[in-house]
């Protein structure tokens, strides 16, 4: 007879990404494609057991894989495709077969997000039980002097509905929380059990004096009517932490968790469903698709 302990050791050994649940997930990293970064951010992460969703350009797989695969309970693999890539169905693949676990940040459409030429790109995703990290409402424009077919409207946050709705076993997180259509964000994540944001870039800064809003926005917690989905849950849990560091800046992780922190003390959330926010949703997804 095999006793719970020899499955604890098994499960030890062969799965050791799953080995112990971390105190912060970072749901939204980007690589610059330094590997000091990453040694940097490994170490940043240790003292919380943690774990990052490193978002990784396909010019980077090659030199990326070997890093997450010698650190598989700090590093995820997320392959950072583009969407009008004529070949983003074929790196998914690739992604996938390298052992990334999502997509994203999906950026910069020239279509809608919502667009039926996507559709094999997230059908391919759902496939693979990945996770897809969509940029939601406002986006930088770093260089002004040079032309550029970008829009903030392409990427409008109810358009990831339809998308939530068409591919209900792909996990969706929107990041910035569709700065700034924050209630429209709020209401579509409340009827998609499948959606989820982050609160990363200006929103938190933004709010700072006001963290209180966020309570107009997630209204519905233990709200028993037919008009809202039946859950014991906060409402605040269809958040979930995020730093979104870029060029290397690891600073921007305490002070994302920083950030957070305040505005979830300041919205009376328990310490279960901050935890839940800080890394327990998105580690318990993790664990159900590799399964
Ligand atoms: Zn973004």
């Amino acid at each position: 007879m095999i006793s719970k302990l020899s499955i604890a050791l098994i499960s030890f050994v062969f799965l050791p990404v799953l080995a112990a649940e971390p105190q912060v997930l970072d749901a939204h990293v980007h690589h610059n494609g330094d590997p000091t970064f990453l040694k940097a951010l490994i170490k940043r992460l240790d003292p919380f057991n943690g774990m990052a969703f490193v978002l990784v350009k396909p010019k980077h797989l090659a030199a990326t894989k070997p890093i997450i695969d010698a650190h598989p309970n700090r590093l995820v693999g997320f392959g950072d495709i583009d969407l009008d890539d004529p070949e983003a169905v074929k790196r998914i693949d690739e992604f996938h077969a390298a052992g990334f676990r999502g997509i994203g940040e999906l950026s910069r459409p020239l279509k809608n997000f919502d667009d039926p030429k996507y559709s094999p790109i997230y059908a391919r995703a759902e496939q693979y039980g990945m996770i897809a990290l969509f940029h939601t409402g406002i986006v930088n424009r770093t260089t002004p002097d040079i032309p550029e077919d970008v829009s903030v409207d392409r990427m409008r946050v109810l358009l990831l509905d339809g998308i939530a709705r068409r591919y209900p076993k792909l996990t969706i997180i929107g990041a910035h929380l569709g700065n700034p259509e924050y209630a429209n964000a709020a209401e579509i994540a409340r009827w998609n059990p499948n959606l989820y944001f982050d609160l990363t870039g200006s929103t938190l800064i933004k709010k700072q004096e006001d963290y209180t809003f966020f309570k107009s926005v997630f209204w519905w917690s233990s709200v028993a009517s037919p008009h809202t989905p039946a859950s014991g849950a906060s409402a605040f849990e269809k958040i979930v932490f995020g730093s979104d560091i870029f060029d290397g800046e690891i600073e921007e992780f305490d002070r994302s968790l920083d950030r957070y922190r305040k505005m979830l003390n300041a919205c009376g959330v328990s310490k279960e469903a901050q935890a839940n926010i800080l890394s327990g949703t998105m580690w318990r997804i993790l664990k159900r698709s590799s399964k």
